[in-house]
């Protein structure tokens, strides 16, 4: 993905907004239809149908007609696409977008050009042997800087290449989507980024994620994704609470919760342009990058209340509280991105390695003992003695492909119960019978 910035006139903005608001109107319209569909029932309509009624629907309703009808169809193909992926995208069901919160829109590209097979050969349509014209966005590049973009009523629009792109090629793409949010307009063109070659050291690296140092690296080196500063926070507290006690519909509501939105949204850029930066240099550095293996849905699955130990029938106060405060430092991490992207740019060059006990295990003997992890910061082996920074020492474990043993399971497979063995932290101890034997 490559995302600039968008710098539209004000009557851009004004076409831009009312696109979003088409683009908005067509999903939700899918999502009603699809919504009402249960097992046993026709099929809910496809992307084909949709837009036959899509034509119908342009035809009677006049203000939808006077919108663009490609910028409306692209939404029911989006909405096609995320829903024909619901199952490995990770967000489910597409669900309502709303209003301020999901604006954006997709646009096809007007240009025609002749399409291509991997080998370089024009592609021809197998039925009349024709060359095959695929679409394409209209693009100018205006100097170093700024190019501009054709979009669907706004003639050109500008846009400001980030200094990554410096005297890069414009992206080539078939579609492009707008967005805007916190007062901001963005352009992305789905490009996945050219593979970086490997460096052809042999090196491996092992990455040990975790809260209070982001990414451990097997050679030592830490690594810290930025966050927000002690004076922003506090900026973000000032304004959350004076928004709160202005008047309900106040203007100073909304400009309180958007000086808000806009400080945490400032957060996000950091921390996305922090997991590029990083992800390229683990690809060129390194012949194979090992992550340990997270499931970060369940690590950040919402709290249960926890008893309170002091007073049973009670619950903890704070208990849902304080997972509600890791799970944001845990999101605020970004380890799914640096992963994701990592894998996007060194494809074939990451593995990853199961977790438990990365943390305890001793990386220079085996050794796993809880009582080696002395505090967040200190490992001593309890074993030999070795004594490391505790988050490198997991990043040695994850770089040499190992963690510990797996947990042993409660239940066995054919209803039956294994007995449990003790604490599963530690290996067989021997057994200590009443008097020593000498
Ligand atoms: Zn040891």
């Amino acid at each position: 993905m490559s995302r600039f910035r968008m710098y539209p006139t004000r009557g851009q903005e004004q076409q831009m907004l009312l696109h979003c608001a088409h683009a908005r109107y067509v999903w939700n319209l899918a999502v009603e239809q699809h919504s009402h569909w249960r097992g046993g029932r026709k099929s809910a309509p496809g992307f084909a149908e949709q837009c036959r009624q899509l034509t119908e629907a342009r035809r009677d309703n006049e203000w939808l007609g006077a919108g663009n009808a490609d910028v409306q169809q692209q939404a029911l193909k989006d909405f096609a696409k995320a829903k024909s992926a619901r199952f490995t995208s990770g967000f489910g069901e597409p669900t309502w977008r709303r209003k301020f919160r999901h604006e954006g829109f997709r646009v096809i590209g007007t240009d025609r050009v002749p399409e291509h097979n991997t080998d370089g050969s024009p592609k021809l349509n197998a039925k009349t042997g024709k060359q095959v014209m695929g679409r394409s966005v209209v693009l100018q590049k205006l100097n170093r800087r700024w190019a501009q973009v054709k979009v669907p009523g706004c003639g050109w629009v500008r846009f400001r290449l980030s200094p990554k792109g410096k005297g890069a090629e414009l992206p080539s793409a078939k579609t492009f989507r707008v967005t805007f949010r916190n007062g901001q307009w963005h352009i992305a063109f789905a490009v996945i980024p050219q593979p970086i070659d490997a460096p052809g050291t042999g090196e491996a690296i092992g990455i040990d994620r975790g809260v209070a140092v982001t990414a451990a690296l097997s050679d030592g080196r830490t690594l810290n994704c930025p966050q927000l500063t002690t004076r922003e926070r506090a900026q973000i507290r000032k304004h959350q609470r004076r928004a709160a006690r202005a008047k309900k519909g106040s203007p100073e509501k909304a400009a309180g919760y958007a000086k808000v939105a806009k400080l945490k949204a400032r957060e996000v850029n950091r921390r996305k342009d922090w997991c590029e930066k990083t992800s390229t240099m683990l690809a060129r550095t390194y012949d194979l990058v090992r992550f340990e293996k997270l499931n970060i849905k369940t690590m950040t699955a919402k709290a249960r209340a926890k008893p309170d130990p002091d007073q049973p029938g009670q619950y903890l106060k704070n208990g849902r509280a304080a997972k509600a405060g890791l799970n944001r430092a845990i999101l605020a991490q970004g380890w799914g991105l640096l992963r994701q992207r990592t894998g996007h740019k060194a494809p074939g060059r990451i593995e990853d390695v199961p977790a438990p006990y990365t943390s305890l295990r001793c990386s220079a003997c085996g050794w796993i003992d809880k009582n080696s992890r002395k505090s967040q910061a200190e490992f001593e082996c309890s074993s030999c003695g070795f004594t490391c920074n505790a988050d490198t020492n997991a990043g040695i474990n994850v770089a040499a492909g190992q963690g510990g043993v797996p947990r042993p399971r409660r239940t066995a497979g054919a209803g039956g119960a294994t007995p449990r063995k003790g604490s599963s932290v530690r290996e067989p101890q021997p057994a200590w019978v009443g008097i020593p034997l000498f």
